[in-house]
């Protein structure tokens, strides 16, 4: 068995906390197995970049993944993301929503360029480790017309090991949204965006 425990290095609550964390820890040696099981080549369709579905197209950003790109465009996070576009009511008419998506332009991705990514080594770990995804339940995997190919013993370990890293950077931006969360006060009859480096009032 090979265990990796959910990030405990990232984490700053409590001990109780910690003990959830390495009690959810996660297999990667399973995961890997699940993957190959499934199996899956990209065919290079493009399809994860764009709206071909009728589900609204989203992929979420955490703060050191829009840091990552910021460096890799020279641009603010504001020229290729924006608030995630559901919010939830926070109480006294002030409604909020929890983090970042990429934005879209034509029906696509922004950086989608027609032929492929044009941010590809800096690309999302959601595009990275698309079409699987990871929770402490366990991976899964969404529809997409690369699945059931055959997939290496080498790269389902490659992927297991992003999606476990995933994982972690899920588990950490979640856990400072929360901290932000319990220090903060919200203001009155406004829509703002709450992501792990604060909170920003929206504006139109
Ligand atoms: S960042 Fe790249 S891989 Fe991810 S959706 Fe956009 S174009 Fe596709």
């Amino acid at each position: 068995m090979s265990m990796v425990a959910g990030c405990t290095k990232t984490l700053t609550g409590s001990a109780a906390m910690k003990h959830e964390r390495v009690r959810g820890g996660v297999d990667v040696l399973q995961i890997a197995g699940y993957l190959e099981r499934t199996g899956f080549s990209c065919r290079g369709c493009g399809s994860c970049c764009r709206d071909d579905g009728e589900e609204r197209w989203a992929v979420f950003l955490s703060d050191l993944e829009l840091r990552r790109i910021e460096a890799a465009v020279t641009q603010p996070r504001e020229s290729f993301a924006t608030p995630y576009h559901e919010t939830v009511p926070l109480g006294r008419g002030t409604e909020g929503t929890f983090g970042w998506s990429l934005r879209r332009k034509d029906g696509h991705c922004c950086f989608y360029n027609g032929n492929g990514c044009s941010i590809y080594h800096f690309r999302p770990w959601i595009c990275r480790t698309y079409p699987f995804s990871i929770s402490y339940e366990g991976p899964s995997c969404d529809l997409c017309p690369g699945t059931g190919r055959r997939m290496t013993r080498g790269s389902a370990l490659t992927l297991a090991f992003g999606l476990v890293r995933r994982l972690c950077e899920e588990d950490a931006e979640a856990n400072a949204i929360r901290e932000v969360l319990n220090m903060i006060t919200l203001p009155d009859n406004s829509r703002v965006l709450i992501d792990s480096t604060g909170v920003r009032v929206l504006h139109g």
